[in-house]
């Protein structure tokens, strides 16, 4: 199994020592916006448990955190007004890993817009902070509507 680095960068985040536009936190997860998005809403869920990749989560950490990736993908497709969403996860450096802290990027989609390249292009902080607002507010306007989270 990889070796967890406590200095890595969502370690940073979590501590509060790296700011980030955060969408949602529980016990166990936090969700933000990535900061260099493929796509409007880009967002990553991360666990609280010191875990390099998805081997090294336990398997109640990881149902808690793919929990939240199924109740808050369908809020964040909403509210920037998309029509699918991808859910992608990476393991190991071949693999595209760049972060490694496990996370679940979700990466909303509109038809016929293609996404940018990963790591391309720093994203505006107003820009992030104003789509951060957003899915917070259709998180709230759900939970006020006492929606269940799908759809
Ligand atoms: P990976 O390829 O490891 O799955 O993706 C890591 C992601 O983290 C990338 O999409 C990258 O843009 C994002 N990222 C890297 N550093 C930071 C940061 O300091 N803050 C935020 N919010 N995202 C970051």
């Amino acid at each position: 199994m990889a070796a967890y680095d406590r200095d890595n960068i969502f370690a940073k985040v979590l501590r509060g020592k790296i700011p980030c536009h955060k969408l949602y936190e529980d016990d166990d997860t936090l969700a933000f916006l990535d900061i260099m998005p493929r796509t409007d809403g880009h967002a990553l869920v991360i666990t609280k448990e010191p875990a390099p990749d998805l081997f090294g989560i336990s398997p109640e950490g990881l149902a808690k955190l793919m929990g939240v990736v199924q109740k808050l993908a369908p809020k964040i497709k909403n509210a920037v007004g998309a029509d699918g969403v991808l859910i992608q996860q990476f393991n190991g450096a071949a693999a595209g890993q760049t972060v490694f802290h496990l996370h679940v990027h979700i990466i909303p989609r509109k038809e016929g817009v293609s996404m940018g390249r990963e790591g391309a292009k720093m994203a505006d902080p107003d820009a992030l902070a104003a789509t951060a607002e957003k899915i917070r507010d259709q998180i709230h306007s759900d939970e006020i509507r006492g929606e269940a989270g799908h759809g």
